[in-house]
């Protein structure tokens, strides 16, 4: 939700607002969340609807009126096209920047340092390699000077990534020339398994200091796969583990016959075992299958790079 109302007012500028209509689609959590806040600020409620598409009627707006227990936007030229409003569409906000963005460096796991640099230029925060992410509204922003020495100023010696929503190659190129770099929304934003957006940062940081996806620990006989630990049995802490090795080799794929012989059970059923307890730790069985591929007619291997599982 946050991605989306920084994308509605990087549209609309500073003076977007949201129907109520428009919020539909998240839950009345997530808005009375956003609400207390202080991100979204409840306004006046509309008291009248956008005209039809395509209508002669010659209106600015339509009316609204109550018919019964229904709330109708009434076209003057058709009732067919009469709009069913529900009282929530009413709602209007206005969305505070600063405190959006606030919540955006919050929610993305960065050393939060959130502040102003210049009019639609934010330094969003830092990631632990220390890189500093600012976050652009409108690319005319960058064009001004002062606005490249704010974000020289704010970030030190460290290295810069400027997100911006629409990244045109002109003003790419102009930043790199001034020593700054930047990157696209879109390559910032990951939807999770259900279609959340939210900020990712991984394509940002250099080769090599990528934090490593899968953890797995001997002594503790744990595993952590993107955060999340999995509990497993010794049995399948040992199968997982040995994926993770055969990562590593030149042939990266673990042949049937050596599952068989390590396990000592046919290697088709103890994937199958493993992909379970995998989903029942919570895992959605997209993420299950790409971690633990088929490679038909030799075996598995583990659909992870050998950077990005470290095990002690
Ligand atoms: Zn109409």
């Amino acid at each position: 939700m946050l991605i989306w109302l920084w994308k509605r007012l990087s549209d609309g500028g500073t003076e977007a607002t949201v129907s109520g209509r428009a919020l539909r689609r998240f839950s009345g959590r997530e808005i009375e969340g956003l609400l207390r806040a202080g991100v979204l600020i409840e306004q006046r409620k509309a008291d009248s609807w956008p005209v039809c598409a395509h209508c002669d009627c010659g209106l600015d707006a339509r009316p609204i009126r109550v018919a019964g227990d229904r709330l109708l936007a009434c076209c003057p030229r058709d009732t067919a096209a009469d709009a069913t409003l529900e009282p929530d569409d009413l709602r209007r906000f206005g969305i505070d920047a600063d405190r959006l963005i606030s919540a955006m460096a919050a929610s993305s796991g960065l050393q939060a340092a959130t502040f102003a640099l210049a009019e639609g230029l934010w330094l969003l925060g830092r990631l632990p390699t220390g890189m500093c992410i600012v976050l652009c509204r409108d690319t005319h922003a960058l064009r001004a000077p002062a606005a490249k020495l704010a974000v020289r100023a704010a970030a030190g010696t460290a290295p810069v990534t400027i997100v911006a929503t629409d990244l045109d190659p002109a003003t790419d190129l102009q930043l790199r020339t001034a020593g700054l770099a930047a990157c696209p929304l879109a390559d910032c934003v990951r939807a999770d398994e259900f279609g959340t957006e939210r900020l990712a940062f991984d394509r940002l940081l250099p080769v090599g200091l990528a934090p490593p996806r899968l953890v797995l620990s001997r002594s503790r006989r744990s595993v952590v796969l993107d955060g999340r630990r999995l509990d497993l049995t010794p049995q399948m802490f040992a199968l997982i583990r040995l994926f993770a090795e055969q990562a590593g080799q030149r042939d990266p794929i673990l042949r049937k016959e050596a599952i068989e012989a390590q396990t000592g059970r046919p290697a088709n059923e103890i994937v199958r075992d493993l992909r379970k307890a995998l989903t029942g730790c919570g895992l959605p069985r997209a993420s299950v299958d790409a971690l633990i591929e088929t490679v038909r007619g030799y075996g598995y291997r583990l659909g992870l790079s050998p950077a990005a599982w470290r095990g002690n």
